[in-house]
């Protein structure tokens, strides 16, 4: 049988007219889109026509965007590069359930004096924009939180943060890596300065990523060397990253309304059936303001990782929120922060659908997953108790 694929928040599959469109671009066109010749010149203007596509799907300028290695790059270039441009202030503020592409780098820069506010959510994964108006002070460089989170997908109010940030005159980022693709996004008509996303999360190939950068936001350079990228990101571009990641925004634009019908249905489906099939297990996140795609969880007295091996048996993909960290498995800290209980938080499950999952598979996990669980709470020392 086949794998069936419900992790599309950790990546995508890469869409078969992607890979089509970046085949040439590793033997038949393969200059240097910086060299003078006619060669590198063609590949410029299709790294042009990309860019268009992507400002499409974004709604932004084709010179708003600039190319990176990954989200985790962009989101760092967007810290870094506003701290760079704003020597006089030490203050960022962002949330507690950020994607360690972000939380790390804060917690890094506290280690060199900076000031670091990390924003609580409540039991539903969401901020209290009060404490984040209060926050905002002269010292205040940047405020960047995440638009959807990749372990609840929970969406953040973003247009009323901008608004805060905006109104206290802030630069604000936001890290919108597993919203491109599943949310309609227009920049043109947002505040938003800086924002991340990243190609292997919309079907597009890993080793890609954009920052948004708006029209008269200074950043300093976070990668010196060439002037790729108007001075913006030194580097030989990655050609067919780019190309590819064009299509995939093209392809996204065109799907939106799918992603929000069909996988949503289907998502709703498979959570609907699983939280009335399985006793004693609970939803994570705020079940209103939610990307389509994910849903997460919690199957009481068993761990997630358990579970993960057993639906893997049945050749299901899907992710727990633990990481491995220092051999031992921390529970999720998006669940943590969100005051989730310690065994609770460790029994999450999320399953994140895409366009490619079918109603068969959901039929099909729906039909497992009573059966893994029981079987793993039979062996569970938690249920007598
Ligand atoms: N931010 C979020 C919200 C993510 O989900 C991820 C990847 O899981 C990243 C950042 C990192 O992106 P990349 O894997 O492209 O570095």
């Amino acid at each position: 049988m086949d794998i069936i694929y419900f992790d599309n928040n950790a990546t995508t599959k890469v869409a078969e007219e992607v890979i089509e469109e970046m085949q040439p671009f590793f033997c038949e066109f393969y200059g240097n889109p910086s060299s003078m010749h006619t060669f590198g010149g063609q590949i410029s203007s299709k790294i042009r026509e990309a860019r268009e596509q992507i400002a499409g799907l974004l709604g932004c300028e084709p010179s708003e965007i600039i190319f990176t290695s990954c989200g985790t790059e962009s989101d760092n270039a967007a810290i870094m590069g506003t701290l760079g441009a704003l020597p006089d202030r030490r203050k960022i503020i962002t949330s507690r359930v950020e994607h360690p592409a972000v939380l790390r780098t804060c917690r890094e820069l506290k280690n060199h004096g900076y000031t670091i506010v990390e924003l609580g959510v409540d039991k539903y994964g969401q901020l209290d924009l009060a404490q984040l108006e209060e926050q905002i002070d002269d010292d205040t460089a940047l405020v960047t939180i995440m638009y959807a989170n990749n372990e609840t997908g929970v969406v953040f109010p973003i247009e009323k943060i901008v608004e805060i940030a905006c109104s206290k005159d802030v630069v604000f980022h936001t890290d919108a890596i597993q919203t491109v693709g599943k949310m309609p996004l227009n920049l043109a008509k947002s505040k938003i300065d800086l924002l991340s996303l990243s190609g292997h999360k919309l079907h597009g190939p890993k080793g890609i990523g954009v920052l948004y950068v708006r029209k008269g936001i200074r950043l300093s350079s976070f990668m010196l060397g060439g002037h790729q990228e108007a001075g913006r990101r030194a580097g030989t571009e990655n050609v067919p990253g780019i190309i590819g990641l064009g299509k995939a925004c093209q392809l996204a634009a065109q799907n939106i309304e799918y992603e929000n019908s069909s996988v949503k249905h289907l998502r709703d489906k498979l959570e609907n059936a699983l939280l009335q099939a399985c006793p004693d297990c609970r939803l994570n996140g705020d079940k209103e303001n939610r990307l389509p795609n994910t849903t997460n969880i919690s199957f009481e007295y068993i761990e997630g990782e358990s579970i993960l091996l057993l639906l893997d048996k049945y050749g299901i993909c899907a992710s727990s929120g633990s990481a491995c960290t220092s051999g031992s498995l921390e529970p999720s800290h998006v669940l943590r922060a969100m005051g989730v209980p310690f065994t609770v938080a460790h029994s999450s499950i999320r399953f994140s659908l895409s366009r490619y999952n079918t109603e068969e598979e959901v039929n099909y996990t729906v039909q497992k997953m009573p059966q893994i669980i029981n079987q793993l709470r039979e062996l569970s020392p938690f249920v007598a108790e």
